[in-house]
């Protein structure tokens, strides 16, 4: 659920809560005293006809009024009962001549109940008629009131507050969605412009913030961008270290080389030295070199060709000088298939070399390498297995990293800097394509594949008249 249908969902929810206890408690406090006011009325009428009734006590009888339509309102029906359950007298209005309430008269006492016959709703007050003196129950008036009004008043306004309650909340989820949509709207630019710094490698993007609000996300854009000017920054500076420095080492190892050669020539100093010195001033010149190449990379100045590369050929080629290295190692060619890429072919074959020198420094006499190539839907994959010494699982993540070595000590003796891999896979990247190390484990073997994409074979494209 995203964060703006789950601001929306409980924002409604909310809403409609408190709408649905509102209605409820209009719905209740209304009805409750619109009966209020029947049961008033009610009790008026039967309590008049009370007072205007006589008993006269040697007689044993009771005077009731013989008009009883003139109590209460043209809503109000009335029947006066004996105490012996004889109907002693009805509104005139009234044709039904049957109890309105028999239940309430049956109780005996003061009752107010809602009642229906067939489809007549009442709201019935049966009251007793008792004697001043005695207290004697003489008889029941009973007052009804027709309560149709009332349950179409009823029934409107809960139709009001349903219809009115859901085209609220309706209303608010939409208004409302529609402002957290634009609210969150920056956020998604943000959200974009990482992925694409991240995807291109481009610290130079910026969230656009023209006219943006300056609310909370439009500070957080903001932050965003300072963050990423201050990134930016330190990566040039540190691009540029990196590049001025292998520049400038480059010049004095070139001299070191020379005076190693003319001493050497010249005869007189110590020939050990001298090819110690010298393998280690061309050690320090390939570091320079991959440092200046790596940092070249970086900055996006690395000279890089676009040329059509066969890279069956370039494989068989890589495939011959790599049995030159191999000493003891037996490297092999499985399947190859045909593929054509666009890109530098020097640098192509630089990756597969390195890869290749590599599997043949880790692989232990009596090892294997083998070079496949396949066409995989829209990518060559080159793979370079080995059955030597197998990277651990949790080594794996780090081995494109500048300078790591598996083994330290081990790597170091066989001459390796740790930056093979990483030129590696900023080739295959700058190619457009991906390197990928697998392996099962310590001394299980390791296998390189490197993913080019594959030249797009041009479309025929037919004129017809
Ligand atoms: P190096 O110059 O040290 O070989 P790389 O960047 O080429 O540096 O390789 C990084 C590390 O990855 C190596 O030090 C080595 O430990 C490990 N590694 C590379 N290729 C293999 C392989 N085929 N088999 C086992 N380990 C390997």
């Amino acid at each position: 659920m995203t964060l703006r249908l789950r601001l929306t969902f409980w924002y409604s929810t909310v809403l409609a809560l408190i709408i649905s206890l509102f209605g409820a408690a209009v719905y209740g406090i209304l009805a409750a005293s619109l009966t209020r006011q029947i049961d008033l009325s009610l009790a008026a009428a039967a309590d008049e006809i009370i007072r205007t009734s006589r008993f006269s006590p040697e007689l044993q009888t009771v005077h009731i009024p013989p008009n009883l339509d003139q109590f209460g309102g043209p809503n109000i029906y009335v029947q006066v009962w004996g105490s012996d359950g004889t109907l002693a007298n009805q509104s005139a209005r009234l044709t039904y001549t049957d109890p309105l309430d028999p239940g309430g008269l049956a109780e005996g006492r003061r009752a107010l109940r809602d009642v229906r016959i067939g489809r007549i709703h009442l709201r019935v007050l049966t009251e007793p008629m008792q004697t001043a003196i005695d207290n004697q129950v003489v008889g029941y008036v009973q007052a009804a009131a027709d309560l149709r009004v009332l349950d179409d008043a009823k029934s409107q306004l809960l139709l009001i507050l349903i219809g009115g309650g859901v085209a609220a909340v309706l209303l608010a989820a939409l208004v409302g969605g529609m402002t957290v949509r634009q609210a969150l709207q920056p956020l998604e630019a943000i959200t974009q412009t990482a992925l694409k710094i991240t995807r291109a490698d481009d610290l130079s993007r910026r969230i656009p913030m023209d006219g943006a609000p300056q609310d909370e996300v439009g500070r957080l854009g903001m932050a965003f961008n300072e963050s990423l000017e201050r990134l930016e920054r330190l990566f040039n500076a540190q691009r540029r270290f990196l590049a001025d420095v292998s520049h400038e080492l480059r010049t004095p190892l070139t001299a070191i080389r020379g005076n190693v050669d003319l001493l050497r020539r010249m005869g007189g100093a110590d020939p050990t030295s001298l090819d110690a010195i010298q393998s280690e001033a061309e050690r320090m010149s390939r570091l320079v070199g991959d440092l200046l190449l790596l940092a070249q990379a970086d900055s996006g100045n690395l000279p890089l060709a676009r040329d059509r590369v066969e890279l069956d050929t370039l494989l068989l080629e890589v495939f011959r000088e790599a049995q030159m290295l191999a000493a003891g190692v037996h490297v092999s060619i499985g399947e190859i298939d045909q593929a054509v890429v666009i890109g530098d072919r020097d640098r192509l074959k630089q990756l597969l070399l390195n890869l290749v020198s590599n599997a043949v420094t880790y692989t232990p006499e009596g090892g294997r390498v083998t070079l496949g190539l396949a066409r995989v839907n829209e990518f060559a994959r080159i793979a370079v297995s080995d059955t030597g010494a197998g990277i651990p699982p949790d080594e794996l993540p780090h081995i494109f990293d500048r300078f790591y070595r598996v083994d330290k000590a081990r790597s170091r003796l066989m001459g390796g800097a740790g930056l093979g891999l990483s030129i590696a896979q900023r080739i295959a990247h700058l190619h457009g394509g991906r390197l990928e190390a697998m392996s099962e484990g310590e001394g299980k073997g390791t296998t390189f594949c490197v993913w080019l994409p594959l030249t797009r074979r041009p479309t025929q494209v037919t004129l017809a008249a």
